[in-house]
């Protein structure tokens, strides 16, 4: 067994042992909101936004961009699990942001472009307002759903708002 199984499983039975109440917990975000996030391993939601088991749902993945799968996530927080309001994080020093796709193709040793977009982007805050208005403008996200755009400053902590993105994403 590696050290981190090891590890994992030693946290993961101290966390057992405080567990308690939480069995209580409905599936069913009960702060009603989302956010879309990248996954660096900078970035806690849970502590940057104060969440607690039961909260939110927090989708991640590299660049916090709005993916296809991203969307579907979304889509099924707000329409199966109740969710009303939706935050999207890029972060500063992300490194969707210092790549190329045709690099990331380099990397894997693809010659010809690849079918996956890496979704890298060379502006964050360009970027940030694009996946807003990708979710705002999907045809099956309500227009009712305020959608908020942030950069998390990996300096600080700062969560800073981008208010053209949190524009785009206004109810309509
Ligand atoms: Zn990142």
């Amino acid at each position: 067994m590696s050290k981190i199984v090891k590890q994992v499983e030693a946290s993961n039975l101290n966390y057992v042992d405080s567990f308690g109440s939480k069995k209580n917990l409905k599936s069913k975000p009960a702060r009603r909101f989302a956010i879309l996030t990248c996954m660096d391993a900078r970035l806690d939601p849970a502590k940057f936004a104060g969440l607690v088991e039961g909260d939110a749902h927090v989708i991640r993945n590299a660049g916090g961009r709005a993916s296809e799968d991203a969307i579907r996530s979304l889509l099924i927080s707000y329409k199966l699990l109740d969710t009303k309001e939706w935050f999207v994080v890029h972060h500063t020093g992300c490194g969707m942001e210092a790549v190329t796709n045709e690099e990331i193709n380099e990397i894997f040793g693809i010659k010809t472009s690849s079918n996956i977009n890496w979704l890298t982007f060379n502006d964050n805050k360009k970027s940030l307002v694009e996946d807003v208005l990708t979710l705002r403008n999907h045809p099956l996200v309500p227009k009712s759903i305020p959608i908020y755009g942030y950069i998390y400053n990996c300096s600080n902590g700062r969560l800073e708002e981008v208010q053209e993105a949190t524009q785009a994403g206004q109810p309509k």
